[in-house]
């Protein structure tokens, strides 16, 4: 996993670096923990179905109150864990408009001992079409093991995470020897408009040894997993001009290929014959340590039959280690409104996902040159920049990796395994670049059936019961460092 390169980790923290195994807790203790955790989770069953029912889509085109009224609920969940200083925060977006509301809440260290951060945010996806849910998607539903609404899984369970770690050792009676910032953020769903500003009005607040990033999933029910890469991201719209105005297409067509013939021709040119991206300069990095069994991949992306899947080496490798171009919008003639006329111009907007290793920048210029080499019949190519957001590459083996490990390894009998994600978090490069010296660990409650972002999300309450008791063995870990 070291291949993958580490892109935006910076200089020598003691969490980062060192290489000390952690002593083990005693088992007696061990197991009080776990029956508290036991004790204590129908209540957290029950504050997270509270979250859920608070409709909280930070999106701009959905009502802001709700997204208050959850930072205000997640307020009095930090205030009831013990925490004494409970704040509700906004910052400035680049707009200048207000971001959404945050919750940092903080018992400081006590001296010489580390600061350790969580992070989740209760702020959701839009629902989506209702009727594609089973049960409605703000009404919180158990069926099985499972609580289907949306953000059961993505984030409010990582917000329950961190509330339930905290319970659990408040009922161990015994102060667990780190000082703890839990911060809560409202739009991340949205990508963060407010979060470099706001770690630049309270980098102070928010300083911290460890950062534990409860924002991910885990390999499957039963196996914990510890992110380790996270590809960036690199989007923007591509255009291809071909005529001055559009012209009838049985008087003019045949010497000049239509715009969106244009570009269908440079947008089949990013791939190779079998799938590999073609772009000369975004490259990936080695294989990952797990697997993807193609059948498991199949059915969770819901790959129809008969459809080969694309590029060459581990399904894992290509999901995390290696470049993805995907077309996510298209500007074309539609075909409601089609006429016998060629198209002048067309435009697509291009998302590449970049792995470790891969700056966007540089990812950016070799997208860009590859669209001009490659303008079919000399089409006019223009590119017009988006979003870039780093990828982000784990130090392998770091003292809070491995007391991460050592707590994984106790909540769930066995041992997590090293996992990269396909998707960004473009904040945990912020997160980095404000505290190099940090330590980030990026964990979660999902697991492949979680459905984030889709229809019938949900979280497996057996695996969420894990994951507090995880991160209280975990804080606890990090107090002996
Ligand atoms: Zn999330």
């Amino acid at each position: 996993m070291e291949s993958r390169g580490a892109p935006v980790r910076g200089g020598g923290g003691r969490y980062r670096d060192a290489v000390t195994t952690p002593t083990p807790d005693t088992p007696d203790l061990t197991a009080a923990l776990r029956a508290h955790v036991d004790d204590l989770f129908p209540a957290v069953q029950t504050d997270l179905e509270a979250l859920v029912r608070i409709p909280s889509v930070s999106a701009s085109a959905f009502d802001p109150a709700h997204v208050a009224a959850s930072a205000e609920a997640v307020a009095d969940l930090l205030r009831d864990a013990g925490l004494p200083e409970v704040q509700v925060l906004r910052s400035a977006r680049p707009d200048a408009s207000p971001g959404a509301p945050a919750v940092v809440a903080r018992r400081p260290a006590p001296d010489g001992a580390p600061t350790v951060l969580l992070y989740a945010h209760h702020d959701v996806q839009p629902p989506g079409d209702p009727a594609d849910w089973t049960s409605d998607p703000f009404v919180p539903t158990q069926r099985g093991e499972r609580l289907f609404g949306r953000g059961a899984a993505d984030d409010k369970a990582g917000v329950m995470a961190h509330v339930g770690a905290l319970r659990a050792l408040a009922a161990l009676g015994e102060d667990p020897g780190v000082g703890v910032t839990v911060f809560v953020e409202g739009e991340e769903e949205s990508g963060s408009p407010s979060f470099a500003q706001f770690l630049a009005d309270h980098h102070e607040l928010l300083a911290a040894d460890v950062i534990v990033v409860a924002d991910s999933t885990n390999w499957k029910v039963g196996v914990p997993a510890l992110t380790t890469s996270l590809r960036g991201l690199v989007d923007g719209v591509v255009t291809v001009e071909v005529l001055d105005h559009a012209v009838h297409s049985g008087m003019f067509g045949g010497p000049v290929l239509d715009a969106n013939l244009a570009m269908a021709r440079l947008l089949a040119s990013l791939h190779d014959d079998v799938g590999n991206v073609a772009v000369t300069g975004l490259t990936g990095a080695g294989e990952p340590e797990v697997d993807y069994v193609e059948e498991d991949f199949r059915a969770d992306a819901g790959v129809l039959d008969g459809v080969r899947l694309a590029g060459e080496g581990t399904i894992a490798g290509r999901l995390w280690t290696k470049p993805a171009v995907a077309v996510i919008g298209l500007d074309a003639t539609d075909v409601a409104h089609a006429s016998n006329t060629l198209a002048p111009s067309a435009a697509a907007k291009l998302s590449v996902r970049i792995p470790p290793g891969v700056d966007p920048r540089s990812a950016e210029d070799a997208l860009r040159a590859h669209l001009e080499a490659h303008a079919p019949f000399g089409a006019r190519v223009t590119w017009t920049p988006g979003e870039q957001g780093k990828a982000f590459g784990a130090p392998a083996d770091s003292a809070a990796m491995q007391a991460a490990r050592a707590a994984f390894a106790t909540a769930w009998g066995t041992d997590p395994v090293d996992i990269g994600v396909g998707g960004s978090i473009p904040f945990i490069a912020d997160l980095l670049e404000a505290y190099p010296q940090a330590a980030v660990l990026v964990t979660g409650v999902e697991d492949p059936d979680s459905r984030a972002h889709g229809a019938d999300e949900s979280v497996h309450l057996g695996e969420l019961r894990k994951v507090v008791l995880a991160e209280a063995l975990l804080l606890r870990g990090l107090a002996r460092g």
